[in-house]
């Protein structure tokens, strides 16, 4: 039985959650893959920014030098001072210009604004020999290179380019300040280059300390990208996106994704256990209704036998005493009653299947109802042996109901009473009522139902699969058929059972209002 359903769920499984699984981990790589080339493009785009920066301050430096060249300023030494009053003139951040041979031993200042004294210009110098002897080599070949040279304990900033002078080489040197150089120079073309969108901030590094900001209002946000100043070793420029970070958009995106991506396998696997458990159901349905078949057959072909081979016998004349004919008589009329009662109760349940069932839903007392089955069926009940003790409350208040739907429900309930009980033949009816439900039960002591199967007995062609229950005929469409017509009472069912011990099924009926 279960090996058709097991098949369906690795269909099932094969057809949709295979793939999806498939799905869902190329996604995730390429998620991964495109953020990582997302955050690759940005960090590049980030820096270009700065190198801008850099660049921009190499090509001002690169412009003083050419100026100082076009002003002839090394031909004629002794007019150094008056010649470049003019150059020192607009930069501020200019401190002083230095000139020096190749030994340091001609060593001269060009103004008398000395932040650093020689002596500290030369050590420093002399610590940087290996740079400075490839800027001879340098300029051997035509090619002017600009080298910045930091002591930061001396705070000396010093930008250093080899000339020559009537064949012979020179060092030169611009000693600069660069808070100054920042704020004053490169501060327009940062505030150029971050336009809207970014923040670019300079700080020193040793300290931390804010030389320049182009917007003073993110101050608190982190720097993504950080370089430190070509031109200033010791301080930094960093740059970062006003609203969210690339990497966060995109985080927040890939997460997004994900989750959606994690919502729709949630979903899929919802609609794929929906349709499994419904085709499951379906199958079981299809199950039960061949053993209902077959049940049937089995339940109409006895009476059918024992009807015919009694007619049989008597219309042979082959029974003599009356008494004999009487007890044959009676067996045919049973049988037919017992065949009528399964065709009645297959005509009742596709009544109800299809809708058809009408109810005549009165006022009416549910005590009248259990004496009225009783008295009839008492002599039945007694013909099998079957006790039967009733407890019924007085004044019972009454309730809509359709009496002659209830009293099947009752025949149904006394049948199943009889057919599952052992030993013990006795049925205790009662009737009761608390605030809202008048109610009837009927309680056996026979075979008793498993909590599992006590969900299950109200379910259409449903029969607790044991061999005793097997070896009793029935349809299981009794307590379905009691489980619609309570149902379309506005009612419930109860049924508290144990095995072996006996079952108890309760009915309940809303009071009249
Ligand atoms: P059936 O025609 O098989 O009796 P029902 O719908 O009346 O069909 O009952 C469904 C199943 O519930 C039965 O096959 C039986 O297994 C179980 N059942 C019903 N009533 C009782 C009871 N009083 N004691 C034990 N089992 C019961």
């Amino acid at each position: 039985m279960n090996n058709p359903i097991k098949r369906i769920g690795l269909i099932l499984g094969f057809l949709f959650l295979f793939p999806a699984l498939f799905f869902t981990a190329i996604e995730i790589n390429s998620i991964n893959e495109s953020e990582r080339v997302l955050e690759n493009i940005y960090s590049n785009q980030l820096e270009t920014i700065l190198l801008s920066v850099n660049r921009f301050s190499d090509d001002v430096l690169n412009s003083w030098a050419n100026d100082l060249e076009s002003k002839n300023a090394f031909n004629n030494s002794n007019s150094f001072s008056y010649q470049l009053e003019d150059f020192f003139k607009n930069k501020r951040s200019l401190q002083n210009i230095f000139l020096t041979d190749t030994s340091y031993s001609r060593f001269t200042f060009f103004n008398n604004n000395n932040a650093s004294s020689k002596d500290e210009i030369v050590n420093l110098l002399k610590s940087s020999q290996n740079k400075i002897e490839k800027l001879y080599n340098y300029i051997t070949s035509g090619y002017r290179k600009l080298e910045p040279l930091s002591n930061d304990s001396l705070g000396i900033n010093c930008v250093v380019y080899i000339v020559e002078q009537n064949g012979r080489k020179f060092l030169l040197g611009f000693l600069i300040n660069p808070d100054e150089f920042i704020n004053s120079v490169l501060a327009p073309k940062i505030q150029e280059v971050a336009r809207d969108d970014i923040v670019i901030r300079t700080t020193r590094t040793k300290d931390n300390n804010l030389i320049y900001t182009t917007d003073k209002f993110f101050n608190d946000k982190p720097i993504e990208t950080q370089k430190e100043f070509w031109l200033f070793p010791n301080y930094q420029i960093g740059i970062t996106l006003k609203g969210e970070s690339l990497e966060n958009i995109v985080k927040s995106r890939s997460y997004f994704n994900l989750s959606l991506l994690g919502g729709l396998n949630l979903l899929l696997l919802i609609a794929v256990i929906f349709l499994f458990r419904s085709i499951k159901k379906e199958i079981h349905l299809a199950q039960l209704k061949s053993e209902f078949v077959s049940n049937v057959s089995h339940e109409l072909r006895t009476p059918l036998a024992l009807i015919s081979m009694f007619a049989e016998t008597l219309e042979l004349g082959r029974v003599k005493t009356e008494e004999k004919k009487n007890e044959y008589y009676k067996i045919i009329s049973n049988e037919a009653q017992r065949l009528s009662k399964i065709v009645n109760s297959i005509l009742n349940f596709s009544k109800m299947e299809s809708g058809k069932r009408k109810y005549h839903l009165e006022p009416a007392n549910l005590n009248e109802v259990i004496e009225n089955v009783i008295s009839t069926y008492k002599f039945h009940l007694n013909s099998k042996g079957f006790n039967i003790e009733l407890n019924l409350t007085d004044k019972l208040r009454s309730s809509k109901i359709d009496k002659e739907a209830i009293s099947e429900c009752l025949i149904n309930l006394i049948d199943n009473g009889i057919k599952y009980s052992k030993d013990e033949k006795k049925l205790l009816i009662s009737s009761n009522q608390d605030d809202e439900f008048v109610y009837l039960s009927v309680t056996d002591f026979g075979i008793g139902i498993s909590k599992e199967d006590q969900k299950k007995v109200f379910d259409k062609f449903y029969r607790v699969p044991s061999n005793l229950v097997h070896n009793t005929k029935g349809t299981g469409l009794g307590l379905s058929i009691v489980f619609q017509i309570i149902n379309a009472h506005g009612g419930k069912i109860e049924v508290k059972s144990e095995i072996d011990k006996g079952s108890t099924f309760t009915l309940f009926f809303p009071i009249e209002k």
